[in-house]
């Protein structure tokens, strides 16, 4: 989720002013050469003086990687370039070929195994940051230590341990960043992951769950006493003085309750929480349920895990590829009357479009989107959508939360939730849209095909 920025910080924001003055210093000595003894330059001891335009590629591969590389070899070759023609312009001597044709040779070669070598460096680190369980930037736990926590957390709630999760975001964070910069937006992350290290307890884990977003899970803990934490947190950050001014942190409170049977659910349900203390005007914290209608007002469906066919994340087609078996008619039920429209809304790419191609092949339009603002922007722009399949966990606004924003904004809603990690039954009543249903991954293309077709033949 955060590879945008991960991105930018290591490659794009970390050239330091001594790098570049020390990259144009290096240029500057041929270009002087060239000026104060032409004749010298272009003969063979010029070498020497060109010598030291490999300085910038290297220093800029260090910072900015592959693109580094490319900035080097072009600026080195302009100032290559520029130098001799003003040789050959001021008439001061004749370049000598044979030592142009081995500095450009020696350069170009130079600056694209210094690329690759540090594209392959880059590329290795990435596979290594996936499998580490600490975020680089604030040292706290990251998101993958953070689910894994909370799998276990989980079955001790199951098993009667009272468990909550706080979800943290920053308020108007990119307004720090557009405002101070980039850097002034890390150190705050990173003061902020300083105060959730020392304001968890070791029994429990708070955790960088991606971008400006933190989620503690707290076990032995209530809805109050999880207040009690949020409220801590939100103090100590308030007391934080930056070099530009304070900032503030809202945050979303969900408790385990029996009928979510998923972790996912408990989570998604303290975005939604979220979401209201954002709405209310930020800098505070909200509980999930707290005023909520009754149970059952607005979904009668149940959920019973199953085995299902395939494995994490597989798409539909996938699995009956494997299995040797194509979807034909006669495996589904009913088919699709009238054309009946679908939007599928998943940050998992290959999920999002395995699950689209495989729903239009039923015969159903599919349009999809990789996140909620988007998916709420294409319903706006091309009017009423008959069915939502929406992930359970989305990096920005999870999927009870857009479930929520399509209710407000749309009215009723036929909607299909896909949830992974689901240890127990789900029967969760209070999630948005009036005709819902959930679908655990990894899913079989009959199980979807069937899910579909019954939310669809329900009245939102
Ligand atoms: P809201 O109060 O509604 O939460 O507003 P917001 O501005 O905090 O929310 P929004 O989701 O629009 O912006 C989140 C910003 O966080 C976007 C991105 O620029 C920034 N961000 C995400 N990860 C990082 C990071 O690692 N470093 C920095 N400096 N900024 C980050
Ligand atoms: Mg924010
Ligand atoms: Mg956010």
């Amino acid at each position: 989720m955060n590879h945008d920025f991960a991105e930018l910080r290591d490659e794009g924001h970390g050239v330091p002013p001594r790098a570049l003055v020390l990259s144009l210093l290096a240029l500057a000595i041929p270009v002087l050469g060239a000026t104060i003894a032409p004749e010298w330059l272009s003969g063979d001891r010029g070498i020497v003086l060109w010598l030291t335009a490999l300085i910038p590629p290297f220093l800029l591969t260090y910072y900015r990687g592959w693109r580094g590389a490319s900035l080097g070899l072009a600026f080195g070759m302009a100032v290559l370039v520029l130098a001799h023609l003003g040789i050959v312009a001021s008439g001061a001597a004749a370049p000598s070929y044979a030592v142009l044709l081995w500095v450009t040779g020696t350069y170009i070669a130079v600056c694209v195994g210094a690329g690759v070598l540090a594209e392959l460096l880059r590329r290795e680190r990435a596979v290594a940051e996936e499998l580490a369980l600490t975020d680089a930037l604030t040292g706290l736990p990251n998101r993958r230590h953070a689910t894994i926590f909370l799998d276990t957390a989980f079955a001790a709630a199951i098993r009667g341990q009272p468990t909550c999760v706080v979800l943290f975001d920053l308020d108007r964070f990119k307004g720090v960043n557009d405002r101070h910069g980039h850097r002034a937006g890390d150190e705050v992350l990173r003061r902020f992951g300083k105060i959730l290290a020392t304001g968890t307890r070791r029994m429990n884990l708070s955790a960088r769950w991606g971008g400006e977003e933190f989620i503690s899970i707290l076990s032995q803990a209530d809805p109050e006493g999880a207040a009690v934490f949020a409220t801590r947190i939100r103090e100590r950050l308030r007391e934080e003085e930056f070099e530009w001014g304070r900032i503030t942190v809202s945050a979303g409170i969900a408790s385990y309750s029996p009928t979510m049977g998923s972790p996912e659910v408990l989570v998604a349900t303290a975005d939604q929480a979220l979401y209201a203390a954002k709405e209310a005007g930020r800098d505070r914290y909200r509980i999930a349920g707290a005023e909520k209608p009754p149970a059952g007002t607005r979904s009668d469906s149940g959920f019973r895990p199953g085995p299902e066919a395939g494995e994490v994340g597989e798409t539909p087609g996938e699995a009956d590829r494997r299995s040797g078996r194509t979807a034909g008619e006669g495996d589904f039920k009913a088919l699709p009357r009238g054309i009946e429209r679908i939007l599928v809304v998943d940050d998992d790419e290959p999920v999002r479009r395995g699950v689209t191609a495989f729903l239009k092949k039923l015969g159903y339009e599919v349009l999809n989107a990789p996140d909620g603002r988007r998916a709420l922007e294409a319903e706006r722009g091309s009017g009423k959508t008959d069915l939502l399949v929406v992930d359970l966990i989305m990096p920005e606004m999870m999927g009870f939360t857009l479930g929520e924003r399509f209710e407000e904004e749309f009215g009723p809603q036929r909607i299909l939730y896909i949830s992974g990690h689901v240890q127990g039954e789900v029967d969760w009543k209070w999630a948005p849209g009036s005709a819902v249903d959930f679908i655990a991954k990894p899913m079989s293309a009959a199980a979807l095909a069937e899910k579909v077709r019954v939310l669809l033949d329900r009245t939102p």
